[in-house]
């Protein structure tokens, strides 16, 4: 369910028309609702309550600061990757008794910023990570709370590229290597072992492989109890998926719930998850114009003002993102290739997409678009990073602006010898 709707066959999000918004913004834009991002965070958050479940978004799927103050204010704490996505949720006022730390590499200055401010966990996913963090915090006499990420070796079905919970891919820490790890986290001084943490992959859009891992992990735990490790916490990632249109239904957070609390609830432990798609990725479009529309000889190509620049997921992940006209109309049904302004044949949004035939200067939006969207965009091509807009019913707010072509390159310095 999202904002995202017509109203006499004008597209608005929320209570905004998104025509005029476009006349204001200048296109493209990203367009982001606070009523369907505090109604993901409310329906996840309902599917556990009555249970002490720490829901910690994953800032890498919209790290912007406007939407990490909306989670909060919803009760969110953050999953964070990097020294920059801690800054954000520290800046967005997340406390720290709610940030968990994820990812393969982190570095001496990450690992330190989040011992200063006393960050509620570090998910380990290898014994050189586990080492080096021991030391850190020995040196500054502190113990660190971790969790083993753990490689359950299942396959999540979702795209290749953002499957991760298979023993080829590169994170946690493989399934037989586990339980020894523990054993060598037991005896490290400058670590306290309080839980395990298992994220499995992104866009999963069935119960069946969560349910394996799960399964796994929990007989695990009853391995390292047995061990002598003090688990109380068990953290399950995120990667449920969204419907994009593609006639994909994943599951409601309400029966992903009803297994989890099936599979885990004799281990009497705090859960944590980190949903980021869930939460944010319907709670967005790209709002874009049409610049020309070129026949070819077998195809016609709808050529947009947006990029892959500006929306990966196409390019990176063959994705699937319904585009819906801003203004409906009832012209006749074609085909088109719907193709960005980027100098790379992998510069298209769709192909073959049947949509009701466009002008130059008509607006599509990209829909679904408010996770891995804005964040994974860049200046190729040298194209400003496009703004972003949040709507809360009629108002709206740009949360991040266009920088000029001068505030583009402002940053680079010609050498002196070159001046
Ligand atoms: C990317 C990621 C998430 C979020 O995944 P979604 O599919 O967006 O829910 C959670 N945890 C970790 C460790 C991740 O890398």
């Amino acid at each position: 369910m999202h904002h995202f709707q017509y109203r006499e066959n004008r597209l608005f999000a929320e209570d905004v028309d998104l025509t005029a918004l476009a006349e204001q913004i200048g296109t493209p834009f990203y367009v982001y609702s606070e009523a369907t991002l505090r109604r993901h965070m409310r329906v996840f958050r309902q599917a556990f309550e009555h249970t002490d479940a720490l829901i910690a978004y994953a800032v890498k799927a919209n790290p912007n600061l406007a939407v990490l103050k909306i989670l909060a204010r919803e009760g969110a704490g953050a999953d964070v990757v990097s020294g920059g996505e801690l800054q954000r949720a520290l800046e967005a006022s997340i406390s720290p008794e709610k940030i968990v730390f994820s990812g393969v590499a982190k570095t001496f200055d990450e690992i330190n910023a989040a011992i200063d401010v006393g960050i509620y966990q570090f998910n380990v996913e290898s014994e050189p990570e586990l080492e080096a963090i021991a030391k850190i915090a020995r040196a500054r006499q502190t113990t660190a709370p971790i969790a083993l990420r753990i490689n359950p070796d299942v396959s999540a079905g979702g795209h290749e590229k953002i499957s991760t919970g298979r023993t080829e891919d590169k994170f946690g820490v493989p399934w037989s290597m586990a339980r020894s790890l523990y054993g060598k986290a037991r005896a490290l001084e400058g670590v306290a072992i309080k839980g395990v943490d298992v994220h499995i992959g992104s866009q999963i859009a069935e119960l069946a492989p969560f349910e394996s891992a799960f399964k796994k992990i929990a007989t695990l735990i009853a391995d390292l109890r047995a061990d002598g490790c003090p688990i109380e916490r068990l953290d399950l990632g995120g990667g449920l998926g969204i419907p994009y249109g593609e006639g994909v239904t994943p599951p409601h957070p309400k029966d992903y719930a009803e297994m989890i609390t099936r599979v885990t609830k004799p281990l009497d432990v705090q859960l944590i998850f980190e949903p980021g798609r869930m939460i944010a990725g319907n709670a967005g479009v790209l709002v874009t114009r049409v610049v020309y529309v070129k026949e070819s000889i077998d195809r016609k190509f709808l050529i947009v003002d947006a990029g892959m620049n500006d929306l990966m997921r196409p390019a990176l992940y063959d994705a699937w993102h319904d585009i819906w006209p801003v203004e409906k109309t009832e012209r006749d049904i074609t085909e088109y290739d719907v193709v960005g302004p980027v100098c790379e044949s992998s510069d298209r949004f769709a192909k073959a997409r049947s949509l009701p035939e466009l002008l130059p200067s008509e607006l599509v939006s990209i829909m679904s678009t408010g996770a891995y969207g804005a964040a994974q965009t860049s200046q190729y091509n040298s194209r400003p990073l496009i703004p972003e807009i949040l709507v809360h019913h009629d108002q709206h707010a740009v949360i991040r602006q266009r920088p000029s072509f001068q505030k583009m390159i402002e940053s680079e310095v010609i050498p002196t010898w070159l001046v």
